[in-house]
């Protein structure tokens, strides 16, 4: 009898074995696990067990023939709807800065473009009026002498005399 208390710690396999003898025997075909629904085998579980005997003779660590825990889906599904509803909002947002972006560079572009324009007719006119002194051949005019007529800094109060306006 002592050797009896003194038990050996069974294989899975032994145990895997076991259950499919309980199940042959105390279990009765049910509505389908998923796993039988999608092998079309006929579902064999007992109330008292949490898994058929197909899932267990497949090794199949979970069966859901004694229903799902439908809590998971529901909380990822509001996490996933959480998570696009912000990233939607941000993406809106960010439309909205970059067209207000390409609206002022739009704008700067054109204000730009008239101001190096005003520039070319100026420098054209002194050239021109130099060219002009130049070959009066009065002495002195030369251009060594002439002052110099080169592109002057960026004035920003060009842009405000070149019409338009930011946005
Ligand atoms: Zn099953
Ligand atoms: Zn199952």
């Amino acid at each position: 009898m002592a050797d009896r208390v003194k038990k050996r710690k069974r294989t899975s396999t032994a145990r895997r074995h076991d259950q499919v003898r309980f199940l042959e025997r105390f279990g009765s075909i049910m509505p389908s696990c998923s796993f039988c629904y999608e092998n079309k085998s006929e579902c064999v579980a007992s109330d008292r067990y949490d898994r058929c005997l197909p899932c267990v003779k497949a090794g199949r660590p979970h069966c859901d023939v004694h229903g799902v825990d439908l809590r998971p889906f529901i909380k990822e599904k509001e996490r996933l709807d959480a998570e696009r509803q912000a990233t939607l909002k941000e993406l809106f947002a960010n439309q909205s800065k970059l067209a207000r972006l390409e609206q002022q560079s739009r704008a700067l572009e054109a204000k730009a473009l008239a101001a190096f324009r005003r520039e070319s007719r100026l420098l054209e006119e002194e050239e021109a009026a130099e060219r002009a002194a130049a070959s009066s051949g009065a002495p002195g005019a030369g251009a060594s002498s002439a002052p110099p007529t080169t592109l002057s800094p960026f004035d920003p109060s060009l842009l405000d005399s070149a019409g338009g306006s930011f946005g």
